[in-house]
């Protein structure tokens, strides 16, 4: 039997997301559900697949199946696809698996000729509406199935509205229309060589072809690489029939999500417009009404949305973003789907269902994804600050930022690669903006509702915005928006408030983000699933703070070098470096240990009862003199114009010894335990200090856990003197402090073969903790400092790479290097602690590998330690899951 490449929408169900796609499964089990869909029928995502393996041919059997389909819902709807006497007019909609908000096409009022058409005006009695359907098929088709530039239709528009002295489309009289559809004719003409197909079948075939071509669109597939959706999925594409929501004022349209996508409120959210199509909600050529005011317009039809949307979240146990048509009075439902929701409203959705009985807490923690609660932690306005608004929209996605105003997204891309922070304006969005929505802090727009393309795009990102804000004028040719007397030019700052729906002049004081008493239950949820404990990675006591109160067990690590950096201990620093004699050398460590002192007291202060693992100096120490190129540029300027002959000496001595100390591969060079060994006095100062806090502190009644962790040890003869070292200056410490401190000597484990030779290493370590940058540097032989701006992003873009792996550990080769270090200090070290504290601790996917890798704990950036919470408490349920 041939294969089965369509479905009726009485076949499908809920369960068939693969196959149908979202809308083709969410129309099915709408329909099993008997509810009111339109008859229809989808064309499976294999059948996609097909059509492009067998070179952009549809697979056999597909048309005729579809035929068969056709025949069906004629049937049902007692309507005939060219029939001139009772036309059948269909859609043909794409519908991926996931959601592609706008990034692929559709076809609208498929069915129309010169004979359909005619037919439709008799039937309705409306040869206004069976125009102005006609001229927005042959638009939508020209532009979607034969590729003509868009405006050429758009500037005729224009014109007619001009010429017959029409505000706005639904102006256009039938006669006008007419004129039109005969103008849009011939544009189709003049650009393809060709008459428009006038045969309804043809029409068809060519859509369905034009939908699944449109999965291969530059946008979907950037859609898709931003998202992490597989190119190999294909589109489904969903015929259905259609239903006008312009047929008067008993007529309408209108996008609903059973709760609030952005605060998570319980209550109707959404807009819908009278005697109009959907396009004109979800493109916002004009600003829609809240679904509130629908109960008062339309109050019998109201009621059965309301109580269908209703019957859909239980049905689905989670938030439904419904579309619906209201075709003279009769309600007709078009689409459900799980809603998208900022991350304030999936954290609350999450807890409120909980709490309401409709899912359980491990449900609840699966539901948010953990790196959207990033975004939680936005920032948002002083609420103190005094600042100018003006002009106010609606608030379509949370968190406020400042940028300066660009007017194309093209401006924003570029402006935005090029480090500045960008604010993209527009009059509305359009998916062709996806690129430059994302290189920009917030998105805002004069027109549009809650559910237009700006809003939904910017909610998906995180991004800030405010759609709606019909004060302002916009100028994308002049690049300026106007509000009154204000004008904003391209490259001013504002500020938009995408919480409030407010819009400010210039910069306004920000305060950081806190967790809400939502998120706060979701991660103590997530806290009692997760196996994984997470650190932090702080070096001062106030990101201790930060990262305790974010829910941080300890510091995973801290980098002491930092320390040395400060402008009041970097002169001491250098000094040091350039001492020519012993004393000299040990007066400058005795200064340092005063500082570095009070910085542990601070940091194990912050931290009583918990770990701190304290990383000992890690970089070259030419990185604390001035550069060798500046210096070198001063130097030659001084000769050349006969400066300051002390200062001329000065720098030219300082030059001399910095050349001496410069190495051409400094990530591989005198850093990391081989300085301690070559300048012991340094890492002794920072264990005597390190001692030194922790007794003065224990004397006061403080608990402290410091660990001390060595780096880039790749032979265990470094880690064996180094310990013996150290711990002897550990030992003397407490002994004149008379106090015992429970404390632990570790290493870093980021050389390759550190990890072959794990097991040596582990004699002398009570820990590991995987310095994953480094790992990935020279696991793969990329530089840190290089790779990313020269080739590492390219090779993303090409799909050499699937992904980043500075961002997101490499699992095939770092992982298993990881792996083996593991296994490996096991056989020496059953107990050893395991952790990792290089950036792939705060990420999500890698997260998972280290639960899959046994580690102890994870350790991230302070703002990442609720996503790590998240992550690891997901990774312990997937896994749990996988292993049932
Ligand atoms: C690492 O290499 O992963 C690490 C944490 O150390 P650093 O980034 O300081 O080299
Ligand atoms: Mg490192």
């Amino acid at each position: 039997m041939a294969k089965k490449w369509v479905y009726l929408f009485s076949e499908g169900s809920a369960d068939m997301r693969d196959l149908l796609g979202g809308k083709g499964a969410g129309c099915a089990e709408m329909t099993r559900a008997g509810l009111p869909v339109p008859p229809g029928f989808t064309i499976t995502t294999e059948a996609c697949n097909a059509y492009y393996d067998s070179g952009e041919r549809f697979p056999d059997g597909m048309w005729e199946q579809a035929m068969d389909a056709l025949k069906h819902v004629e049937g049902q709807t007692g309507k005939k696809l060219g029939d001139a006497a009772n036309p059948l007019l269909v859609s043909v909609r794409s519908g991926a698996k996931f959601s592609m908000p706008g990034m692929m096409d559709t076809v609208l009022n498929l069915g129309l000729d010169p004979e359909t058409v005619a037919g439709l005006a008799k039937l309705t009695d409306n040869p206004r509406f069976a125009y102005d359907a006609y001229r927005r098929f042959i638009q939508m088709f020209g532009k979607i199935v034969l590729d003509i530039a868009p405006e050429l239709f758009e500037d005729q528009l224009e014109a007619a509205k001009q010429h017959s002295g029409s505000k706005t489309d639904a102006d256009l009289d039938s006669d006008s229309l007419k004129t039109l559809v005969t103008t849009f004719k011939g544009i189709v003409k003049k650009e393809t060589g060709e008459d428009f197909p006038d045969e309804p079948y043809k029409q068809l075939e060519q859509a369905i072809m034009a939908v699944f071509r449109s999965w291969n669109n530059s946008r979907a597939i950037a859609y898709r690489n931003n998202n992490n959706i597989p190119h190999s999925l294909g589109t489904a594409v969903n015929v259905q029939t259609m239903v006008f929501g312009n047929m008067g004022n008993d007529s309408g349209t209108g996008v609903a999500f059973t709760r609030d996508p952005s605060t998570g409120e319980k209550k109707l959210y959404g807009e819908y417009l009278l005697n109009a199509q959907g396009e004109d909600v979800v493109a916002g050529i004009r600003t829609p009404h809240h679904i509130s005011e629908m109960e008062r317009e339309v109050p019998r039809v109201y009621q059965q949305f309301a109580e269908i949307a209703q019957r859909l979240e239980q049905h689905y146990r989670d938030v439904q973003d419904m579309e619906f048509t209201i075709e003279r009075g009769k309600l007709y439902m078009l689409q459900t789907r799980s809603g998208k929701r900022g991350a304030d409203a999936a954290v609350k959705i999450a807890v409120d269902m909980v709490q309401e009985g409709l899912i359980d807490k491990q449900e609840a923690v699966m539901r948010v994804e953990a790196a959207q609660i990033d975004q939680l932690l936005h920032t948002r306005v002083d609420p103190n600050a005094k600042y100018k608004v003006i002009a106010r929209g609606t608030n379509a996605a949370p968190g406020a930022a400042t940028g300066q105003a660009v007017f194309t997204a093209a401006t924003a891309e570029e402006w935005g690669k090029a480090g500045k922070r960008v604010i993209l304006v527009r009059p509305k969005t359009d998916p062709e903006d996806y690129q430059g929505m994302i290189a920009s802090q917030a998105i805002l727009t004069s027109t549009g509702g809650a559910t237009s393309h700006a809003a939904v795009v910017a909610r998906g990102v995180g991004k800030p915005c405010v759609v709606g804000a019909e004060a302002i004028h916009v100028d994308e040719v002049a690049k300026r928006f106007s509000v009154d007397s204000v004008v904003v030019n391209e490259g001013d700052m504002i500020t938009v408030n995408g919480t409030t729906g407010e819009v400010i002049l210039g910069e306004v004081p920000m305060i950081p983000p806190e967790i809400s008493s939502h998120l706060g239950q979701l991660l103590s949820w997530a806290d009692d699933f997760r196996k994984l404990g997470v650190m932090a990675n702080a070096d001062y006591p106030r990101d201790s703070e930060k990262a305790r109160e974010l829910g941080a067990e300890g510091i995973g690590l801290c980098r002491t070098e930092h320390m040395f950096m400060e402008v009041d201990r970097l002169p001491i620093v250098q000094q040091m470096i350039l001492a020519k004699d012993q004393d000299t050398r040990q007066r400058c460590l005795d200064k340092l240990l005063e500082f570095q002192r009070q910085d542990f007291i601070g940091i194990l202060r912050v931290m009583h009862g918990l770990p701190v693992t304290i990383r000992l100096i890690d970089p070259p120490l030419h990185e604390f003199l001035p550069s060798y190129e500046e210096l070198l540029v001063e130097v030659t300027t001084l000769r050349c114009t006969n400066g300051d002959p002390k200062r001329l000496k000065e720098r030219e001595e300082l030059l001399d010894e910095v050349a001496q100390m410069r190495e051409a591969n400094p990530m591989l060079g005198l850093r990391g335990c081989r300085l301690a060994i070559l300048f012991p006095g340094i890492t002794e100062m920072q264990v005597r200090a390190i001692f030194e806090a922790a007794c003065i502190l224990q004397k006061e009644g403080v608990e402290v856990h410091p660990e001390i962790m060595i780096p880039l040890v790749g032979h265990v003869n470094e880690l064996r003197i180094e310990r013996d070292k150290l711990e002897k200056v550990a030992k003397a410490v407490m002994q004149e402090q008379g106090v015992s401190v429970d404390y632990k000597f570790g290493t870093m484990i980021e050389i390759p073969r550190a990890c072959l030779v794990a097991n040596q290493i582990a004699e002398y370590a009570e820990f590991f903790s995987f310095g994953t940058n480094d790992l990935t540097q020279m696991g793969f032989g990329f530089s840190r400092d290089d790779a990313e701006g020269k080739f590492l992003l390219k090779y993303v873009e090409d799909g050499i790479l699937p992904f980043n792996p500075f961002q997101t550990l490499d699992r095939d080769g770092v992982g298993e290097l990881m792996r083996i270090a593991i296994e490996r200090a096991k056989t020496t070290r059953p107990d050893i602690k395991l952790g990792i504290c290089g950036e792939h601790g705060g990420d999500p996917a890698s997260i998972e590998l280290c639960h899959e890798l046994g580690l102890t704990y994870v350790s991230c950036s302070p703002f990442r330690v609720p996503v790590a919470r998240l992550a690891a408490a997901q990774a312990a349920l997937t896994k749990g899951e996988k292993d049932r």
